[in-house]
């Protein structure tokens, strides 16, 4: 199979500080049940593990141009996959 295709190579990167996700994205996620009320994360295929690790990282959307959570990028439309401390991100215009 050939590689997918994918417009950027986004790094990422990781900080030690908490970070908050935005109340649009936490809405969004709830509405996809990938979030429950008390605002626990519920990722399908991640363990609690990997998901304490997400929290720390971060990208530079070139797409948002602007710096967003894991965690949000992993459910964006764009995502389609992580290699080697990357991500895959189609590129496409984001509403
Ligand atoms: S997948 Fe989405 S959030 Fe992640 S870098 Fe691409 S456009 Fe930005």
């Amino acid at each position: 199979m050939g590689e997918l295709e994918h417009k950027f190579e986004v790094k990422i990167d990781t900080t030690e500080n908490k970070q908050k996700l935005p109340d649009n994205v936490k809405a969004e996620l709830k509405e996809t049940g990938m979030m429950d009320e008390k605002g626990k994360l519920k990722l399908k295929g991640v363990s609690p593990k990997m998901l304490k690790k997400m929290k720390q990282e971060f990208v530079q959307c070139p797409v948002l141009k602007e710096e967003i959570q894991f965690v949000q990028c992993f459910i964006c439309p764009n995502f389609q996959s992580r290699v080697m401390g990357k991500v895959l991100c189609k590129g496409d215009p984001l509403k």
